[in-house]
């Protein structure tokens, strides 16, 4: 059930989130909103941008602040929030974890107690159109990398949230398969945040969040962020 305080033009808000591991501070003093069809996150290692995206969907939960997902606490309604915005990890191991492909991408469904016949529908097109049908009866851990990804972003996807968030989702994919999954990703209906060292991922995005030392130091189009990014990195 919809909570009646749900409001999808509101996007995705963190207000005044800071965010420690323990002792250490990696986020602070995050106020945004994200409204925009594609945004992208961009910098340095340690910089804060996975902590950043898990705290978008509930994954982390703000030491400081809070998050707002279509006006909906990510402390509170944790189910709700994962239900509108999913993600999609860097390693898809650790996404995959049934024993066959079309297994893996009927679990999420299963959860939500999707009625068999329609979860085989859902599982059956979703594999079509991601090019994985052939291998529906095959071992997860036997595909390529690439296919990898495919059917982790597919298990994602068969949920239908509004919202999907990537992090790093290239990076471990050969030059031919990062390609194919850029394509993918520009491809879907959903709005996207994606963290990424891959900037030509970002080219086409409406806005990309440079962050810094667990600040956002640009906030602007992609060409305006890579050149900020680009300088902040030719300073050091
Ligand atoms: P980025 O994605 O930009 O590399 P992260 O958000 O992964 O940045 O990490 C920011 C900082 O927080 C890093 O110094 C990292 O070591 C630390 N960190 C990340 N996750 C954890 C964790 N689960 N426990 C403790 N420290 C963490």
């Amino acid at each position: 059930l919809v909570p009646a305080e749900a409001d999808p033009s509101r996007g995705i808000e963190l207000v005044g989130v800071r965010h420690a591991y323990g002792e250490r501070t990696v986020l602070d003093g995050i106020d945004l909103r994200l409204t925009e069809h594609r945004v992208g996150v961009i910098g340095s290692n340690g910089s804060g941008k996975s902590t950043f995206a898990r705290l978008l969907n509930g994954l982390v939960v703000p030491t400081a602040g809070r998050v707002l997902v279509d006006g909906l606490d990510t402390r509170d309604a944790v189910r709700e929030v994962r239900r509108r915005v999913g993600f999609v990890f860097q390693d898809p191991d650790a996404q995959i974890v049934h024993p066959t492909v079309a297994e893996d991408v009927a679990y999420g469904l299963e959860n939500q107690q999707v009625a068999p016949a329609e979860r085989a529908e859902r599982v059956a097109e979703i594999l079509d159109r991601y090019g994985l049908a052939g291998h529906a009866d095959h071992p997860a851990h036997l595909l390529s990398g690439g296919q990898k990804q495919l059917l982790a972003i597919a298990g994602v996807l068969v949920m239908r949230p509004a919202r999907v968030v990537f992090d790093e989702p290239t990076t471990l994919l050969d030059l031919v398969n990062a390609r194919r999954i850029a394509r993918v990703i520009a491809e879907l209906p959903q709005a996207v945040v994606a963290v990424s060292h891959d900037l030509d991922l970002l080219d086409d995005f409406d806005r990309v969040l440079v962050m810094d030392a667990g600040r956002v130091v640009e906030d602007g189009p992609a060409e305006q962020s890579v050149r900020a990014y680009r300088k902040l990195m030719a300073d050091r």
